[in-house]
This record gives structure tokens, C-alpha cells and sequence, in this order.
């Protein structure tokens, strides 16, 4: 197993689960930056939106779906933040592309 996240994907590194079917997994990260901080990752392994194509627009879509759904699990009912990083200048430190999901307080704008 290549990469981190497809580690935890796999089980053999443990992980806060809140969510997982056949195309997506979700589980809250490790540093929290809100008190509701979780991470939507593919099941399978891309290492970041840089490397999408036509192929993934689904995927794409359902990570954002997931985001939503969970979004109302958590009661994030006065909203919340999606976030893909990529790259070095986006501040992605994992390259197996997720979604961040960020509620419980209030955003800024910009971001940093
Ligand atoms: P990024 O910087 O966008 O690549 O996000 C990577 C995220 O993964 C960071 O918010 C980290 O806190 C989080 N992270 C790293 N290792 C783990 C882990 N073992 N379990 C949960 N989250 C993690
Ligand atoms: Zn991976």
C-alpha cells in the first residue's frame, strides 16, 4: 500500500470512520482545524485534483455529495467549508486527494 491514506482506506492504519461505501471513505482528521474537521477521500488511489480527468467527474461529484450528507449528519445546519488543497502551493501534504470538511465555527475569508 503506496500512500497514507490508502492505509487507512485498507484498515491497517486506524482512523475516526464517519462514513465509507464502495467509492468513498470519510473520517475526522487527525488535527482538527474546527470542531467538526473530517476528511472525504476517493477508495481508490489519486494523488491529487491535478490529476483528474474526464474519467473522474463522478467520483469528483460524489465526494462533494458525501461532503453535503455529512455535513447535515454533523448538523452543520449554519453551514460549513469544502477545501481540496493541491499541490505545494495549495498546502497539500497528503497526496491522495480528499475533501476537507470544515464547520462549527465561523470561516474567514480569505484564506491563508
Ligand atoms: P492536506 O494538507 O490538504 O493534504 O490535508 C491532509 C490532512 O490530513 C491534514 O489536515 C492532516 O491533519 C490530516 N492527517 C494526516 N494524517 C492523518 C491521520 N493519520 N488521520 C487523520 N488525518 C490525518
Ligand atoms: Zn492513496
Amino acid at each position: 500500500m503506496p500512500c497514507l491514506f490508502c492505509k487507512i482506506v485498507a484498515g491497517e492504519i486506524p482512523s475516526n470512520k464517519v462514513f465509507e461505501d464502495d467509492l468513498a471513505y470519510a473520517f475526522r482528521d487527525i488535527n482538527p482545524q474546527a470542531p467538526t474537521h473530517i476528511l472525504i477521500v476517493p477508495r481508490k488511489h489519486i494523488a491529487s485534483l491535478a490529476e483528474t480527468g474526464a474519467k473522474d467527474k463522478d467520483m469528483l461529484g460524489y465526494l462533494h455529495l458525501v461532503a453535503g450528507r455529512i455535513a447535515n449528519s454533523e448538523g452543520l445546519s449554519n453551514g460549513f467549508r469544502t477545501v481540496i488543497n493541491t499541490g505545494p502551493d495549495g498546502g497539500q501534504t497528503v497526496d491522495h486527494l480528499h475533501v476537507h470538511l470544515l464547520g462549527g465555527r465561523p470561516m474567514h475569508w480569505p484564506p491563508g
